[in-house]
C-alpha cells in the first residue's frame, strides 16, 4: 500500500510517500523558519499563504522522489489535527483534492499520532504495546500505545510545551528563534550545574508536567543579574536549563514505565532530537534493562513520512474520512 501523505498544520509544508507504513520512498519538507524568524515565532495568517504556495510543488517533488505517479498511490494521508486552522486547511483542501479526483480513500491523521508513528519508520521491530514520551512545539504527552490507533495518555503539560519552554528560554537568552536545537548546542559548552533550576512536581498527578515555572525561573534569574549589574554565562543558563527539562522527563518517563510495567519506551516530536534527552533517556533504560527507541532527528520534527506512517495503520483499521473532512484546530488524540 503507498499512501502519499500530506502535513502542513504549522510551518513546514511537507509531502511523502510511504508504503506499507514503514517504508519511506520521499519525505519532501519545505520549511518556513527563515519567514518566521524575522517575527520570533509562526505568523498563522503568512504560515496559510506560503502552504498555498508550496504544496503543489512540494507533492510534485514528493511523487517524481519516490519514482511513482499518482497512478501508483492507493490512499491519500492528510494531517487534520491539531495546529493552526488556516495551516490545516491547506493540506486538507489539498488531500480531499486528490483523493476525489483519483477516487482514492481519504485518511485523516492527528498529527501526533504522526509524531508518535515516526518511530515505525526506522524500527521494523517495533509494535505496539510501547510507552512514548511526545515532546514538541505544542505538546508533552506521556501516551500509552496500547495498539496501533489505541492511546492513553498518561499525563499531559499543565502550561508550556517542552519545545514552547526551550524557544522562550532561549529568546531570553537572545538565541533567536528556533530555539530548541540553539539551546542544545549551547549547552554543550556550558555546566549544566552552575544553576539550580526548579523542577515542578505535581501533588496527585504523577505524570502531568509544568515548565511554566522553570521558564520563569529563567527570566528571574536574568533579570537578577542585570539588576545587580552582573554579568551572566548564558551557555550556563542553557545547559541548567535543558538539565532541569530533561531530568523530569526521564524521572517521570521511568516512572511510567515502572507502573505500567512497558519494556519498550519511545520518545517523539522536534524536542526528542535533543541531544542530551536522547542521552538521558537511552541511559535510563539501559539501567531498567527495557528497549529505547527514538526517530532520526528529521523524523522528529514536523515531516509528512510520519504521517504516511501512521495514516496506513488507521487504513489497515479500516479508517476512511469523507468530503466533509474538515480541519480540527483542537483535536484530540485518538478521536475520529
Ligand atoms: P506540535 O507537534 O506540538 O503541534 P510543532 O509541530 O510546532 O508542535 P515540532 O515540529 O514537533 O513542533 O517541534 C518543534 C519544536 O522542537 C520547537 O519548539 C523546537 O525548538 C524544538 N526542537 C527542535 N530541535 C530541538 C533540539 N535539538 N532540542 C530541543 N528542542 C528542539
Ligand atoms: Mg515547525
Ligand atoms: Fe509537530
Amino acid at each position: 500500500i503507498n499512501i502519499l501523505a500530506i502535513e502542513s498544520s504549522c510551518d513546514e509544508t511537507a509531502a511523502a510517500v510511504v508504503n506499507n507504513g514503514r517504508e519511506v520512498r520521499s519525505n519532501v519538507i519545505s520549511s518556513q523558519i527563515e519567514l518566521h524568524k524575522l517575527y520570533g515565532g509562526v505568523v498563522p495568517e503568512i504560515a496559510s499563504r506560503k502552504h498555498i504556495e508550496k504544496i503543489n510543488q512540494v507533492i510534485e517533488e514528493a511523487l517524481k522522489e519516490a519514482g511513482v505517479t499518482l497512478d501508483d498511490i492507493d490512499a491519500v494521508g492528510v494531517t487534520y489535527g491539531p495546529g493552526l486552522v488556516g495551516a490545516l486547511l491547506v493540506g486538507v483542501a489539498e488531500a480531499k483534492a486528490i483523493a476525489y479526483a483519483r477516487k482514492l480513500p481519504l485518511v485523516g491523521v492527528h498529527h501526533i499520532e504522526g509524531h508518535i508513528s515516526a518511530n515505525y519508520i526506522e524500527h521494523p521491530e517495533l509494535e505496539p504495546p510501547f510507552l512514548c514520551l511526545v515532546v514538541s512545539g505544542g505538546h508533552t504527552h506521556l501516551v500509552c500505545v496500547k495498539d496501533y490507533g489505541k492511546y492513553e495518555i498518561l499525563g499531559r503539560t499543565r502550561d508550556d510545551a517542552a519545545g514552547e519552554a526551550y524557544d522562550k528560554v532561549a529568546r531570553a537568552i537572545g538565541l533567536g528563534y528556533p530555539g530548541g536545537p540553539k539551546i542544545d548546542r549551547l549547552a554543550k559548552e556550558g555546566n549544566a550545574e552552575a544553576i539550580k533550576f526548579p523542577k515542578a512536581h505535581i501533588e496527585g498527578a504523577p505524570y502531568d508536567f509544568s515548565f511554566s515555572g522553570l521558564k520563569s525561573a529563567v527570566l528571574n534569574y536574568i533579570n537578577g543579574c542585570q539588576m545587580k549589574g552582573e554579568s551572566y554565562n548564558p551557555a550556563d543558563i542553557a545547559a541548567s536549563f535543558q538539565k532541569a527539562v530533561v531530568d523530569v522527563l526521564v524521572e517521570k518517563s521511568m516512572a511510567a514505565v515502572e507502573e505500567y510495567g512497558m519494556n519498550k519506551f519511545a520518545i517523539a516530536g522536534g524536542v526528542a532530537s535533543n541531544s542530551a534527552l536522547r542521552e538521558g533517556m537511552k541511559k535510563a533504560c539501559e539501567e531498567k534493562g527495557i528497549a529505547f527507541y527514538y526517530p532520526s532527528p528529521i523524523y522528529c520534527t514536523d515531516n509528512a513520512a510520519m504521517i504516511g506512517a501512521a495514516a496506513y495503520y488507521e487504513y489497515l483499521a479500516g479508517t476512511r474520512h469523507g468530503w466533509d473532512l474538515n480541519a480540527v484546530p483542537n483535536l484530540k488524540l485518538g478521536e475520529r
